[in-house]
């Protein structure tokens, strides 16, 4: 057998950072000391009181067997009394919450959802591969909406070509973003879910970092627009909110019919998430207001400071995000992403992500993750500083 892999799997595009990756192993056994801002994932413990709620759940043999496809009754009862607590939006927990093993999952489960061979997916760029992937599984086809700095990294609505509009059937979005960290307003939502409306195109938010917004205001949910639920659903995730990447615990909340069809398809792929870490989700989202939260938004915060003090002061345009742990770099002047992260590796043992990993449009830029000690981030500063821009 040549090549095993299916056409699909060959469509996927080339991962692109697979020199970095190279490189970076190859360091690291060299015994290198390496800085590693590559990865969106955080270094902090899952807080205790979710831990203690998780150590009780796990002994209790109701959590044992299959859990219900969707999630408990409970789970989503505690998700739709969160929505209502920070969003002031009512939710059916019946028919409009679906626990997720993590909104990666569902996100990448959607387009077999909802839509149809052939038909047109809109993807934002630069943005998170999976929404591509997911889409030629499907046996549909992307269309690419470019994003830029001009914009706030908003989509321009009024570019897309009509006969792309036509074929179109799902949109997806992603505010507070991976990887330029921008957010949206209320307003731009308004103008997603009128956007859906008109061309009939179903809009799906990943809102995987609403929870974690740094300086501005909590970021608002797509849902909140009035009528949204005919046009929207959007996608919550427990990972970076309560550091619980490893535990895979997501939600969707929305249009019920959606939900639904996303439901059945799920039904043929798992069998839903562990009930105690549903139990253990419920304590995390019944306690979204708690210190520990804000704690961890101003350790980000900090670091994000100090990284793009560091970053600017030698030809790097860095500013501090309003959310996510994600600090979007201009790279220095003349240089393309590739090289700068090459640099920085070869000459600092810093990882960085080349922003044109999550798309043409992220040229330019380079994707520093602060989930990286304050102390390490200033290390990594004093080494950078030593090279030649
Ligand atoms: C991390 C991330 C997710 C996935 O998180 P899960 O752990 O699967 O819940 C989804 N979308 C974006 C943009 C992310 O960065």
């Amino acid at each position: 057998m040549n090549d095993v892999r299916s056409d699909r799997l060959r469509a996927l595009p080339p991962y692109l950072f697979a020199e970095i990756d190279r490189k970076k192993r190859a360091a690291r056994n060299a015994g290198r000391d390496i800085i590693d801002f590559g990865v969106g994932d955080p270094d902090q413990p899952t807080h205790d009181f979710i831990i203690a709620r998780m150590e009780r759940a796990i002994r209790n043999p109701k959590n044992h067997p299959y859990p219900l496809g969707g999630g408990s009754p409970d789970f989503r009862k505690n998700i739709a009394a969160f929505f209502q607590k920070r969003y002031s939006v009512e939710l059916d927990p019946a028919r409009e919450v679906l626990a997720l093993i993590g909104s990666k999952e569902g996100l990448g489960h959607l387009p077999l959802a909802v839509v149809s061979v052939g038909q047109t997916v809109l993807i934002p760029s630069p943005g998170y591969p999976v929404y591509r992937a997911a889409t030629i599984f499907a046996c549909a086809e992307p269309f690419t909406v470019e994003l830029t700095a001009a914009t706030h990294w908003l989509p321009d609505f009024d570019m897309i070509p009509a006969e792309v509009t036509r074929k179109a059937r799902l949109m997806f979005l992603n505010y507070p973003n991976n990887p330029t960290g921008a957010t949206a307003t209320l307003d731009f939502f308004k103008r997603a879910v009128a956007f859906g409306r008109q061309h009939n195109v179903l809009i799906a938010h990943d809102a995987a970092y609403n929870d974690m917004y740094l300086t501005g205001a909590p970021p608002p949910s797509i849902l909140q627009v009035p009528g949204a639920h005919d046009v929207a659903i959007e996608f919550h995730s427990a990972s970076k909110t309560f550091n619980m990447t490893g535990w895979r615990i997501g939600f969707v909340a929305g249009n019920a019919d959606v939900i639904a069809a996303l439901a059945a398809v799920k039904a043929n792929f798992d069998s839903g998430v562990f009930g105690a870490v549903q139990e253990a989700a419920c304590e995390a989202y019944a306690n979204f207001e708690r210190p520990e939260l804000y704690k961890m938004r101003e350790l980000y915060t900090a670091r994000a400071a100090i990284l793009c003090d560091g970053l600017n002061q030698f030809g790097f345009q860095a500013q501090p995000p309003q959310a996510t742990f994600y600090v979007w770099a201009g790279v220095p002047r003349g240089y393309d992403c590739m090289t700068v992260c090459s640099r920085l590796l070869d000459e600092a043992d810093v990882v960085g992500v080349p922003g044109s990993g999550f798309g043409p449009t992220g040229e330019g830029y380079v994707r520093f993750a602060v989930n990286v000690s304050a102390e390490r981030i200033k290390t990594a500063i004093e080494r950078m500083s030593r090279m030649k821009w």
